[in-house]
């Protein structure tokens, strides 16, 4: 068992890049029971039993990237594509409100559509509507002068994962017109401009290895990000990678834990991918350290066609009933729901 490495994890927030990479290749049942009960004490010292929950609105599903993955990636032709209404966008915000959400996150492909004439209004209207709710956008790479316009416009919080740190891993996961390196300067501007950023990786995806995860955490202790959503790469059967294999459900918790331990504040969500490699994933989640779940607010149309990866889950959150089982199942476990904004700790709203 590797305890004297997991205890000096816990106690300087890092270990060298060698040892991550043996705690990641060799980790045992009991290194895994250990990581997350050490996880969950640090999660409750920095935010109690408290459970955030951000309400997603998959607002489009058109996309002009062709990240090979995803299951709306343009070249899916057998993906129906919508694009919601603005009414059908304050209809979920309002469902979303009345059962208490006060965080939204708003996802989409990379839809042209989304201008920034059309996005500033957009933002406007929400910020206007729901001063106090907490407004994340993740509509993947722009400007700096548009991530900006949207941070002046209302937007708090920006999800970007930067899927792998390895260069060489990240082209072989996109097509040749995607860059690594624009994707990593997005997060930069976004931290930059102030927004409270998240990024993340999938784990497991096609030709990942052990040591590209070692280098996924050393560059997420570089960039410092207020939250990190990581789930299994799951495959997509109308992509290239159907057929292969998801990832694997112990890693992911491991490294839940160990992301836990290396930034004890950060914003972790217990991914709708992770839920739905198990059933009872969301849970093992939160147990292994993660302090947000993201429950879907989308309309129908959107359950059905947002479909990055096969089989994903709906949990019936967006109806009440949903919301008080959930409750009461965290509650077995010793948490709540928070109904909060959800803010990083130490964070304030300092445009530049
Ligand atoms: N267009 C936005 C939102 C992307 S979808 C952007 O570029 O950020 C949100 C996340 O879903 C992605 O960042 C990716 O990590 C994840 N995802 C996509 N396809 C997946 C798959 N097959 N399995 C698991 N996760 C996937």
């Amino acid at each position: 068992m590797q305890r004297d490495r997991i205890d000096r994890l816990r106690q300087e927030h890092i270990l060298p890049e060698e040892e991550l990479y043996l705690l990641l290749s060799n980790y045992d049942e009991a290194d895994q029971t250990y990581l997350a009960a050490l996880a969950d004490e640090v999660r409750r010292e920095q935010y109690g039993t408290g459970v955030v929950p951000r309400g997603l609105i998959e607002i489009s599903n058109i996309c002009k990237n062709n990240c090979r993955y995803c299951g709306i990636r343009k070249g899916n032709s057998h993906t129906d594509r919508y694009r919601l209404s603005e009414e059908d966008i304050f209809y979920c915000l309002k469902k979303g409100y009345h059962l208490g959400f006060r965080s939204f996150v708003f996802q989409g492909g990379e839809d042209g559509y989304y201008s920034d004439e059309k996005l500033v209004p957009l933002i406007e209207h929400i910020r206007r509507e729901y001063p106090d709710c907490a407004i994340t956008l993740s509509l993947g790479e722009r400007s700096k002068e548009s991530y900006r316009r949207l941070f002046m416009a209302g937007a708090d919080r920006y999800l970007l994962r930067h899927e792998t740190a390895v260069q060489s891993h990240y082209e072989r996961l996109h097509p040749q017109e995607m860059s690594f390196d624009n994707r990593i300067r997005c997060l930069y501007d976004l931290k930059e401009i102030g927004y409270q950023v998240g990024s993340g990786f999938m784990v497991g995806s096609p030709g990942q290895k052990i040591e590209y995860l070692v280098r996924d955490l050393l560059f997420l202790k570089e960039l410092e990000p207020h939250m990190i959503g990581i789930g299994p790469f799951i495959p997509h059967q109308d992509t290239e990678y159907r057929g292969k294999p998801a990832g694997s459900l112990s890693m992911t918790l491991v490294l839940v834990s160990v992301l836990r331990l290396m930034h004890p504040e950060v914003l972790l969500p217990a991914t709708t991918a992770l839920g739905t490699l198990c059933e009872e994933g969301q849970i093992l989640g939160v147990l292994a350290g993660a302090n947000v779940l993201m429950p879907n607010l989308s309309p129908d149309i959107a359950k059905k066609n947002y479909m990055l990866y096969d089989n994903k889950k709906n949990t019936g959150l967006e109806a009440a009933e949903g919301i008080d089982k959930l409750n009461q199942e965290l509650k077995r476990y010793g948490y709540h729901l928070d109904f909060s904004r959800g803010d990083y700790k130490k964070w304030s709203k300092n445009a530049v």
